[in-house]
């Protein structure tokens, strides 16, 4: 995809750290890492989020997820990581190539999980009702 920052990093146009690659993904460093060994993992395929990924693709990207998440944590032996992948522009996505962020974790990072908020009296019904309408098995 023309302009595609990942894309070009995919087809070697630009540099990036990498970390793994096969025939269906590439992971590389984060450019600006929240914690260091902060990795991206991307389909090579460009696919802007992830309900535009083919699921044979999925299945790709979930078993780098492990193999990748696993070596990020014993890399830079980290406690513990987290995955994120921000799906659109309101969820924080600023590239539009779907990409899972590996963020290693530890102890003492000082970095603060989101709030959570309260359901009122019978909201939870309906937002159950709503998501369970919209499913597509
Ligand atoms: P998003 O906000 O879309 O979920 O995350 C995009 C991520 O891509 C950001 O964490 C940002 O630091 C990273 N990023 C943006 N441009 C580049 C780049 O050219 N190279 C690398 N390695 N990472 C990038
Ligand atoms: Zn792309």
């Amino acid at each position: 995809m023309i302009n595609c920052v990942f894309c070009k990093i995919i087809s070697g146009e630009l540099p990036a750290s990498k970390v793994y690659e096969d025939d269906a993904v590439l992971a590389f460093l984060d450019i600006a890492p929240i914690n260091k060994g902060h990795t991206l993992l991307v389909p090579k395929e460009h696919h802007v989020n992830l309900l535009d990924c083919p699921e044979p693709l999925l299945i790709c990207l979930t078993l780098a997820l492990q193999k990748v998440g696993r070596a990020v944590r014993e890399g830079v032996q980290a406690d513990a990581f987290n995955v994120g992948l921000n799906n659109g522009r309101a969820a924080g996505q600023l590239v539009d190539h779907t990409h899972f962020h590996i963020i290693p974790r530890f102890h003492d990072d000082g970095l603060q999980s989101w709030g959570q908020r309260h359901y009122s009296d019978g909201e939870a019904e309906r937002v159950v009702a709503a998501i369970r309408s919209a499913l597509v098995v």
